[in-house]
């Protein structure tokens, strides 16, 4: 059945088709993961190609046929996040984020939150500046965002008590395959976490996206933090993400 929807969408993800086409990965706020064409996008007159590169928040036409894919009808930008692709530090936090959606969310189905947490992240990581010397991957931008991700997928690990025992006190390690942090007296091997490493986690899964920065996370912490996103991928979802081993 054919149909034509007007959505809001995100661009995760474009690359070449045939001579003057694109494949775009999308996320839109009506119906979350879609693969569209935008069809002659790539001629220096086309209607809408510049605004359909990743990051890219606009308002999509989209018209549904027999086959997998959309076609882009029309294109109008939201906002463009050109901010994020015109620095380097800000482009790798950013391409984390994208490819987190892409690796998390791979079939159609609506989700509002994850759509809203999406456009916060893209937001605040507009008004970031760069960070020289740190790691992209241990920005508290990012770190929250795949932390709330991780939330609205089922995956985020227990981390306010032992997931063994139930004690409060004295955590020191996160166990992937429990789903939780530890005691020392249930911990079989797990990964070390220290006090400033469980406040970092506890702040950047409370606050809101656009308030990680000001949360004071140290380096440590951040490592932590980036340690139980990445292992809850691998555990959970058996996948790591290419950007976070840059
Ligand atoms: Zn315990």
């Amino acid at each position: 059945m054919a149909a034509t929807t007007i959505t809001e969408a995100v661009v995760l993800r474009s690359f070449p088709f045939g001579e003057a086409d694109r494949v775009l990965h999308v996320y839109t706020a009506a119906s979350g993961r879609q693969g569209a064409i935008a069809k002659g996008v790539r001629r220096t007159k086309s209607r809408f190609g510049g605004r359909l590169e990743p990051f890219s928040h606009v308002e999509l036409g989209l018209h549904r046929g027999r086959g997998e894919l959309g076609t882009v009808t029309g294109a109008s930008l939201v906002r463009s996040h050109d901010r994020i692709r015109s620095d380097g530090y800000r482009l790798q936090v950013g391409l984390i984020g994208l490819e987190a959606m892409l690796k998390l969310y791979t079939e159609e189905e609506q989700s509002s939150r994850a759509f809203l947490a999406l456009t916060r992240f893209l937001d605040a990581l507009d008004e970031r500046e760069p960070q020289p010397g740190r790691r992209p991957a241990l920005d508290p931008v990012v770190l929250s965002f795949q932390l709330k991700l991780l939330w609205l997928s089922g995956f985020l690990p227990h981390l306010s008590s032992c997931v063994e025992c139930g004690e409060a006190d004295g955590l020191v390690a996160f166990l992937p395959s429990a789903g939780g942090a530890v005691c020392a007296a249930c911990d079989t091997g797990g990964i070390p976490l220290s006090q400033d490493g469980l406040n970092g986690l506890a702040g950047l899964v409370g606050a809101p996206i656009a308030d990680a920065p000001g949360l004071g996370l140290g380096d440590r912490a951040a490592r932590e933090a980036l340690g139980v996103v990445t292992s809850s991928y691998e555990y959970h979802g058996g996948f790591r993400l290419r950007t976070l081993s840059a």
